[in-house]
């Protein structure tokens, strides 16, 4: 799933390729970008650095242009050596010595400028990440209780203007680990509560944004009717959409409180 720690690994991988360097080639495959002229807007202009926030992804060029990515649902980032075809889903491949980062099926990807990338609505309202260098729990707590607090827990969690980089994998997964029923509204979940499930969540995403290796850290996501991996048997993990997106939830109810 693309998600904050999904991210990062692909700013991670692009860095030691992109950084401090003129691409040698940047190529847009898809027709969308036919008309935007973008190997030609960006073609001698050095990269200064590749930067995520949350589930967004920043490749700065000199000059004030930015390469805005988010993945969606659909879209993924490859970091691979150069001399292979193309994919045919490829919308953008930027290419510097022996390797390329390759972005797969958009979905958003856009050439903005630096002060644009500050004041659009969709960024500048972003909550701090969840994989910052420090995580400004405080900014997160205030967000969170300036929320709606009939709203579940586990809904809220999915709000990027409350931490950015959670994605619905990490949301069931933080709350399983906190022992946080996902359901309970937000009202009756404490600071104390509330800061658990990112506490529980933060190092596993900081691990999988090292290594890539984000399978190894499911636990009951997508597990419905399965035992709990805490009690065991007769306890099954429950699966029902949730939340606006009607992103699906899983849970233990016998665990998780
Ligand atoms: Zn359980």
């Amino acid at each position: 799933m693309p998600e904050g720690d999904t991210i990062h690994y692909a700013a991670r991988r692009m860095r030691p390729v992109l950084e401090g360097h003129v691409p040698d080639e940047i190529l847009t495959p898809h027709p969308r970008f036919g008309r935007d002229r973008w190997p030609e807007r960006l073609g001698s202009r050095m990269v200064r650095s590749v930067d995520a926030h949350g589930k967004h992804l920043f490749i700065r060029f000199e000059g004030g242009l930015v390469i805005h990515s988010h993945l969606r649902m659909t879209g993924g980032w490859r970091v691979r050596e150069t001399g292979r075809p193309v994919p045919r889903s490829a919308w953008l491949v930027l290419r510097r010595g022996s390797h390329e980062a390759v972005q797969l099926r958009g979905p958003v990807l856009e050439l903005m400028t630096d002060s644009r990338t500050r004041f659009d609505q969709r960024l500048a309202g972003l909550g701090p990440d969840i994989l910052a260098p420090e995580l400004d729990e405080v900014a997160f707590l205030h967000r969170l209780r300036h929320d709606d607090p009939a709203r579940p827990i586990g809904d809220a969690l999915l709000d990027q203007r409350t931490i950015a980089g959670i994605g619905n994998l990490w949301k069931v997964e933080g709350c399983f680990a906190a022992g946080v029923d996902p359901w309970r509204p937000v009202g009756r979940v404490s600071d104390d509560e509330a800061l658990a499930i990112v506490r529980e969540t933060r190092p596993r995403m900081q691990r999988s944004a090292a290594d890539g290796m984000q399978d190894t850290w499911r636990q009951i996501y997508a597990a419905a009717g399965r035992p709990c991996p805490r009690c065991g048997p007769p306890a099954l993990i429950k699966a029902r959409r949730q939340g606006d997106d009607n992103r699906i939830t899983f849970w233990c109810p016998s665990c998780q409180h």
